[in-house]
């Protein structure tokens, strides 16, 4: 019955029973803010149920590099499904999840060569964090079990991804007695293309030199702070960070959940700098955006501690660790990535965003315009009013979700010079409206 009713009303959403009873992220089940129906989206494309097709400025958060229902990476879920869909990974391996590792590790630099396999990105910092503080108990330092990271962070939403992101923006108030107490150091001060000079390490060193006895790692989003503030910082801070933690004896761990697979002009981030760390997260367009999966690597040297110590063994499991669907699509997307000059494709989404948010530069109301790779961010002097510039946004056909005093955009890497022309005209417009 229910699904003949599905069937003649294909799609239908209830948004009444969606404000009553459903959480979105960030939002009040008693006072709701808007939530647009969707009912498909393909390519650039997000279609709502009016009818409205609006161009997708955000790749669902970092994820859809290659646009929305992409036959080729339809076709890897469909034939995975035919095999299985999922099946437990305690005790059983599976092709995918295999394949996929071999990608992975030939894809980052050669001393990450472990795989740990999760559902989200939260939970895939969670793992790295475990990592690190089994890594020194394993070698009889249980004391060096803090985190040491940079202000304007961002981690995830889980306790410890939760304690390692900003202090300011990442509810530590709320979480105040039940979320760690980690070590921050000033957020890296030096722009992308600009070198790093030993001032703007002043504040992690000092904070290394008297607390490394302590600290287990220092987590850091190398090159782009993402939620925590979109900050593009120097590749250089990472040279010399990494040059910091091998003289104090503490472990470096690279988030790459926002900034892997091209979005930065580089395949991971960490090749601005050249430079590799000990543990390594992935997630969000590891999958193309078809799945949630996650990834945290690990070098050789904190594998072999971790399973040298007591219990010998790394204690984590998902019940949906390596889920099939999600590595073969992982897989495909990867693949797909590497078959054409995805490079050049970022190229040109970087000389398109440029052009296309240059007229913000000028308007009183903004204090910064910055791009890099497919990542464009209009910085304004005050918050916005998320509810009213939504709409603005989706009323001239474009899906832009803007936070804080931040406007940005991470469009799909297939997305045409024409559909970005649209899409910054329609943040401009609005940006201007704001005044
Ligand atoms: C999104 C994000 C996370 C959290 O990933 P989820 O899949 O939302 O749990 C962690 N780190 C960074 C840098 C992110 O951008």
């Amino acid at each position: 019955m229910t699904s003949k009713a599905m069937l003649t009303r294909p799609h239908h959403i209830d948004l009444d029973f969606d404000h009553t009873h459903i959480w979105h992220p960030y939002t009040s089940v008693t006072n709701p803010v808007p939530v647009y129906p969707v009912c498909r989206a393909y390519g650039v494309f997000i279609e709502l149920e009016d009818g409205r097709v609006l161009i997708d400025g955000m790749s669902s958060w970092w994820a859809t590099i290659h646009g929305y229902n992409h036959p080729v990476l339809n076709k890897a879920i469909v034939s995975q499904l035919q095999q299985m869909s999922h099946i437990m990974f305690g005790g059983l391996t599976h092709e995918p999840a295999v394949t996929l590792a071999k990608q992975l590790v030939s894809l980052t630099p050669e001393p990450l060569q472990k795989v740990f396999f999760s559902d989200s990105g939260s939970v895939a910092v969670e793992v790295a964090i475990k990592m690190a503080i089994q890594y020194w108990a394993a070698l009889g330092k249980t004391e060096k079990n803090r985190m040491l990271t940079v202000r304007s962070g961002y981690h995830g939403d889980t306790f410890a991804a939760m304690s390692v992101s900003d202090p300011v923006t990442g509810m530590h108030t709320l979480f105040n007695g039940t979320i760690q107490t980690q070590l921050f150091a000033e957020a890296p001060s030096c722009r992308f293309h600009e070198p790093c000079i030993a001032e703007d390490l002043a504040d992690i060193r000092l904070l290394l030199e008297r607390h490394h006895m302590e600290t287990a790692a220092v987590i850091i989003e190398p090159v782009v702070q993402g939620a925590g503030g979109m900050r593009f910082y120097s590749p250089h801070y990472l040279v010399h960070l990494r040059e910091l933690c091998k003289c104090y004896d503490v472990l470096l761990i690279f988030d790459e959940i926002a900034t892997g697979f091209g979005r930065t002009g580089k395949m991971f981030a960490l090749e601005h700098a050249g430079i590799v760390p000990d543990i390594m997260c992935v997630g969000k367009a590891l999958t193309g955006g078809y799945m949630t999966l996650a990834a945290t690597l690990a070098t050789d040297n904190v594998a072999d501690a971790i399973c040298s110590g007591n219990p010998g063994l790394f204690m984590h499991g998902p019940t949906f660790m390596a889920n099939p669907l999600a590595c073969a699509v992982a897989t495909a997307s990867i693949s797909l990535l590497e078959s054409f000059d995805w490079q050049s494709s970022v190229l040109r989404l970087e000389k398109g965003l440029q052009k296309g948010l240059e007229p913000c530069k000028a308007l009183d109301n903004v204090k910064d315009v910055r791009v890099l790779g497919a990542i464009g961010v209009v910085e304004l002097k005050s918050p916005v009013d998320m509810v009213a510039v939504q709409k603005k946004l989706v009323d001239k056909g474009v899906w832009v979700r803007p936070f804080g005093c931040l406007v940005y955009l991470m469009p799909p890497f297939i997305m045409l010079d024409e559909e970005l022309r649209l899409l910054t005209a329609a943040v401009c417009d609005v940006v201007t409206m704001m005044l």
